[in-house]
């Protein structure tokens, strides 16, 4: 499966917080699972090179023009080496998909599922009402996800905004998986809507890393005394999505409802 990185509507968008995106995923059987891993092409690199990292997926950095069958090969060669990284790096699930359950802010907020109604999902009374049956009440839960995270998204730029001293001019939410949120030269963010499922204090410093970037659009020295200043604590956020934000990217709403995996 090739999957491009995705395309965005300005040039000159400011490719935020992942510089390198990925040129595409192959999936490997490892051990009787599937496991996905990232193609990455490198005009600097002259050989192929396997990553394994916690919070993140696999990755093979690949010297430019590299064939398909090259790296399938080269992967296969190393399916060995990936097996044992795997296991050291499988951590236990901050977000496990649980069925009856939805995460908000970190905390999972209880399901109630009522088949027979429309489907639509809205919080009432600690619950997560979700109408409809499958497979239209699990897309009610993205729906929902989505009106969410838009919502907190924009509460918080709207409230950090003035105290940076910056201005928006719009805020989308979208989900992309090369990078968490994004900010282009005239001042529209873009998040991901899975933001929502993680703790607020990661969230947050998503929303005033890319208010920084009005400011200061790019990474330099500058830029991190501004988020330095504004969130002196913004390494736990950073490093909370190192280490769980593949947790993020894994998470099938429907899962909340009991639907099992494809
Ligand atoms: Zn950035």
């Amino acid at each position: 499966m090739v999957t491009k990185a995705t395309s965005w509507d300005d040039d000159a968008e400011l490719r935020a917080c992942v510089n390198n995106a990925p040129v595409g995923e192959r999936e490997l059987e490892v051990d009787g699972r599937v496991v996905v891993v990232r193609v990455r092409e490198s005009r600097r690199a002259r050989r192929m090179r396997l990553t394994v990292g916690p919070g993140r997926a696999p990755e093979v950095v690949v010297p430019a023009r590299t064939g398909r069958r090259a790296v399938d090969e080269f992967l296969g060669a190393n399916r060995r080496w990936l097996a044992d990284k795997l296991a050291v790096s499988d951590r236990p699930r901050v977000l496990p998909e649980r069925c009856g359950a939805v995460w908000l802010a970190g905390q999972p907020v209880p399901v109630r599922h009522e088949p027979a109604g429309r489907a639509r999902a809205a919080l009432s009374d600690g619950h997560l009402v979700v109408g409809g049956a499958h497979p239209d009440a699990g897309a009610a839960v993205e729906r929902w996800y989505r009106r969410e995270a838009r919502e907190r998204l924009g509460r918080t730029a709207e409230l950090e905004a003035p105290r940076l001293g910056v201005r928006f001019t719009a805020l989308s939410v979208r989900d992309q998986r090369t990078r968490w949120g994004s900010c282009s030269r005239n001042g529209r963010l873009s998040f991901s809507w899975r933001l929502v499922l993680a703790p607020r204090f990661v969230l947050d410093y998503v929303v005033v890393h890319e208010l920084c970037h009005v400011r200061e659009f790019n990474h330099s020295r500058a830029f991190w005394r501004l988020v330095e200043s504004a969130r002196p604590e913004w390494r736990d956020a950073a490093g909370w999505l190192r280490e769980h934000g593949h947790e993020l990217h894994d998470y099938r709403p429907e899962s909340a409802l009991g639907t099992p995996a494809p």
